[in-house]
């Protein structure tokens, strides 16, 4: 834990520098007034994300078409409010002003991106989004052993099949129904939304909405670091790509697996092959040395959802943070109901007063949902130790921080050591061949998910700055995938879905 500590001392310490740092020592009357005016401003944005964010909690956790339309609604008032307080701002001299702070407050607050659009498109923007996420979340498939069930819904039944099924055809087939239904129905909306933001990036300014997403890097060299770090993982990731292909070969044969070329992605225990490690059974590299199941012992002790989320609570208060406020556990909704839709891909929300932060997911009981919980519950403090910003500041630095967070303490969490500790497992200290299962288990859910995520941001890239034609961009996306990735889809070439 000592390490742990000591990440997220440096954590604390850098939410705490930029702000006390950029404060400067003016006193004029103008940098006084600024200082007024944003106060002022940040409290109002704070009301405007509070509502944002009830809304879009409330749609959320039950998914119907009058809280949807409640929450665009909500969306669209606010957007007008927002685009109203960058003009005044561009009006103003703020961005020039003498004192840093008020610099930088006045730069965020005129970055407006889909805020730019007249209230029509805006609504349109918002409905293509909503639809997506609607569609997403309510989408069920037809059983391969029953055809006539078709209420399978991702999570958990989906998944459960692709954990756990050694049946390439039903891997296939559901990769393939998910995939019809999840994607081909939506190709009219996810258009329109590459419209209207491409609307969005000219109004203000960008040359695409891949720019405007970008400069939140605030680093203009940002996309060729990306790029050459990706290139520098490429040949670690080459090895374990190789090698996974060898042990499903020999589990599934070379009709199957054949011994060059792309892994099938219905193969690898994950819709999206963005981690691999629910297969952990077939590629162990020292199968003799077991991984304890987890999930056994935590049956056997009769952990409870509930009891997930208190070891959270307890294991962040250990290292000197704040426990989860009272309304957390009221309000918080942390295990799948059965009487409405719910969005079930797990999420941390900030409800941006009184401490009013919640989780909506899904949760199990096993080790992938430890996992979850404690990545969530860095967002969820991370928040906490934020609140007392002013609203344009209550968020991550830059894009990829908040996930960097929840994940550095997610994985202190899994060590063995940890998880003696807390009584699931008898032996915190591994010899070498455990040690190197445990380090796989890793690579196969961290490795394995920077080309997906790389392939997905270049292949958002490319459709906003129109380098891919719309004909090309289910292709284009499944040569980005092998080409960076070495995966393809189970039946190629998918040409229906997105
Ligand atoms: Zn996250």
């Amino acid at each position: 834990m000592g390490a742990c500590n000591i990440t997220v001392l440096l954590l604390v310490i850098m939410l705490w520098l930029p702000h006390g740092l950029s404060m400067g020592n003016s006193c004029s009357a103008s940098v006084l007034e600024a200082r007024r005016f944003f106060e002022l401003e940040n409290e109002q944005l704070r009301r405007r994300f509070h509502e944002e964010f009830l809304s879009g909690y409330n749609y959320n956790t039950n998914v119907t078409e009058a809280n949807r339309q409640a929450m665009i609604e909500v969306y669209a008032r606010n957007a007008e409010l927002n685009k109203r307080l960058a003009q005044q701002i561009k009006a103003s001299d703020y961005i020039q002003s003498e004192d840093a702070d008020i610099r930088r407050q006045a730069e965020h607050l005129s970055k407006l991106g889909a805020s730019a659009l007249n209230a029509d498109d805006y609504l349109a923007l918002q409905n293509a989004i909503s639809s997506m996420q609607t569609n997403y979340a309510t989408v069920t498939v037809c059983s391969y052993t029953n055809r006539s069930d078709c209420s399978l819904a991702l999570e958990p039944h989906i998944q459960e099949r692709l954990s756990h099924s050694r049946d390439p055809a039903e891997l296939a087939w559901y990769w393939r129904e998910w995939h019809d239904k999840s994607g081909t129905p939506m190709r009219q909306n996810f258009a329109e939304y590459v419209r209207l933001t491409r609307k969005a990036s000219q109004l203000n300014g960008h040359r695409s909405y891949a720019d405007y997403w970008v400069q939140f890097y605030e680093d203009p060299d940002f996309e060729r670091q990306l790029d050459a770090t990706f290139k520098q993982l490429l040949p670690f990731y080459r090895q374990l790509h190789g090698y996974v292909r060898f042990r499903l070969r020999q589990h599934y044969g070379p009709d199957v697996m054949p011994a060059e070329g792309n892994i099938p992605i219905s193969l690898l225990g994950n819709m999206w092959g963005q981690s691999w490690n629910e297969l952990l059974d077939l590629f162990t590299p020292y199968p003799e040395k077991p991984f304890v199941d987890v999930k056994d012992e935590m049956e056997k002790q009769g952990y409870t959802v509930q009891k997930l989320f208190e070891l959270g609570d307890q294991f962040f208060q250990s290292l000197g943070m704040r426990a989860l406020p009272p309304s957390f556990w009221n309000l918080s909704v942390l295990t799948r109901p059965d009487d409405r839709q719910v969005v079930c891909h797990a999420s941390a929300w900030d409800f941006y007063q009184d401490s009013d932060v919640r989780i909506k997911m899904c949760t199990e009981v096993d080790s992938h949902y430890f996992y979850v919980v404690h990545h969530e519950l860095g967002h969820i403090q991370y928040y906490l130790q934020y609140e007392q910003q002013p609203a344009v500041y209550r968020g991550a630095p830059n894009p990829g921080f908040h996930e960097a967070v929840g994940d550095v303490i997610a994985l202190s969490v899994m060590s063995a050591k940890h998880l003696k500790a807390i009584g699931l497992i008898e032996n915190g200290r591994l010899d070498e061949k455990s040690r190197i299962n445990q380090l796989f288990k890793q690579a196969l859910s961290k490795i394995v998910f920077l080309p997906f995520g790389y392939a997905v941001d270049k292949y958002r890239y490319a459709v906003f700055r129109n380098e891919l034609d719309e004909s090309q961009w289910n292709c284009g996306f499944w040569q980005m995938r092998s080409e960076f990735g070495g995966v393809e889809p189970p039946v190629f070439p998918h040409r229906k879905g997105l």
